[in-house]
């Protein structure tokens, strides 16, 4: 699908007018309730700050973690108005329901390049799905959309398609930087593209790797998903995870790869543990002996080379998935060495997924990266090669408005 027959922010007419603006405002946070990593927020301020230079009365919305459809003050985006305020130095007003009255007196009482975020939309049941009533409430607080959340825009949900039925939609800038970085890369990389994918299954990752294994010349799988090609190796793999339902899919990948003229890597040793647990004993043995009774929970360093020495020459790397258990201090060093690398490399570089860009920005290194994606699930679709449902409900450039 071509995405950029898609409108965007700047073919609409806004001047003046109630702008409904989906952000992904799903941020994280530290044991102290505090916002752990703004750039979601920071990241969609572009869009928000074109639509207040002309003077749109913006009304803002996001869902915030997983509320079940009902108000829940754990989940409320309190914080983030409180973030927004500051960073724009403008007042935020958040509203204390999504479409209700609070939000409709709110949106009336709102002058030009004045802001109101709507309460987390998942504390409506019609959010999620995708309920035809709760989208057209939503699309009447305004005269036109925008969706910059790609990071949701996987989603079928109520404020990402079902509102484009009712209202003329276009991408907002967040939302046209994902996708056309990614459509760049994938359309016509520049060579030798190197995908690096971790995580915990391979279930969750085939069809990213069936897809790459047309495009990248070298791909590299690790994370917790390696022991599964490593157990169909015939590799002794003691108590890692893995996937007996998808060995010959691994063997079926490997041989495609090897038809392909692809390089494909898989670790050569591991750091083990006794137990799936943070302070467990551990050791590094090889990946072809891995002891009953133990478990890989991260690469070795033996690994950590191998891997740096195949990113040398990379012009494109494309890194989803952390090495091992990243977020445990004792198996957390294969996932650092690999930030480590890819920041420092002169490739074109593109990082997607929370455990990944959270090493790059531990290590202080987001500044090196060519694109930290927002997106997790959204990201693994485009590197399926399918579209996004979001994205595909916007109106189209030709379309009179
Ligand atoms: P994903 O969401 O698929 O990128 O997977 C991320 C998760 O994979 C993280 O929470 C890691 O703890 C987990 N993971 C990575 N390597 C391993 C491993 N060797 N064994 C178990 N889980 C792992």
């Amino acid at each position: 699908m071509d995405y950029f027959n898609k409108k965007t922010v700047e073919d609409l007419n806004i001047l003046g007018k109630r702008v409904l603006l989906r952000c992904d405002f799903n941020v994280p946070f530290d044991t102290e309730g505090k916002i752990a990593n703004t750039r979601r927020i920071t990241e969609s301020l572009k869009t928000i700050k074109y639509l207040l230079d002309r003077r749109a009365k913006i009304v803002l919305c996001s869902h915030l973690g997983r509320p079940n459809g009902k108000f829940d003050s754990k989940f409320s985006l309190k914080p983030v108005a409180e973030c927004l305020s500051k960073t724009l130095k403008k007042e935020i007003k958040l509203s204390k329901d999504v479409a209700g009255e609070d939000t409709r007196a709110l949106v009336e009482s709102l002058n030009e390049a004045e802001i109101v975020l709507l309460e987390n939309l998942r504390f409506c049941k019609g959010e999620t799905e995708n309920d035809r009533t709760f989208a057209s409430e939503l699309a009447s607080l305004a005269d036109v959309f925008v969706n910059d959340a790609f990071g949701a825009a996987h989603r079928s949900h109520a404020s990402t398609v079902g509102v484009t039925e009712f209202l003329p939609s276009a991408c907002g800038f967040l939302m046209l930087k994902e996708i056309s970085t990614m459509t760049r890369i994938l359309k016509n990389p520049t060579r030798p593209f190197v995908a690096i994918l971790g995580g915990a299954k391979v279930s969750d990752k085939i069809g990213v790797i069936s897809n790459l294994l047309d495009k990248v010349d070298t791909l590299i799988v690790a994370g917790g998903m390696a022991y599964t090609f490593m157990n169909s190796l015939g590799y002794s793999i003691g108590n890692s995870i893995c996937e007996n339902d998808k060995i010959s899919l691994a063997v079926e990948i490997m041989a495609q790869a090897k038809g392909r003229g692809v390089k494909f890597l898989i670790p050569v040793d591991n750091k083990v543990g006794l137990e799936y647990s943070k302070n467990t004993e551990f050791k590094t043995v090889q990946s072809d002996s891995i002891p009953d009774g133990w478990m890989g929970l991260d690469i070795g360093p033996r690994t950590e080379v191998l891997f740096k020495d195949a990113l040398k020459d990379a012009e494109t790397v494309i890194w989803n998935g952390p090495m091992g258990v990243a977020e445990w201090e004792n198996f957390s060093s294969g996932t650092f060495s690999v930030a480590k690398t890819v920041a420092s490399s002169k490739a074109f570089s593109v990082v997607g997924g929370g455990d990944c860009a959270a090493a790059i920005e531990k290590l202080g290194y987001a500044n090196e990266m060519s694109h930290i994606s927002t997106g997790g699930g959204a990201l693994l679709v485009l590197l399926e090669g399918k579209g996004l449902p979001a994205v595909v409900a916007l109106s189209e450039k030709n379309r009179v408005v």
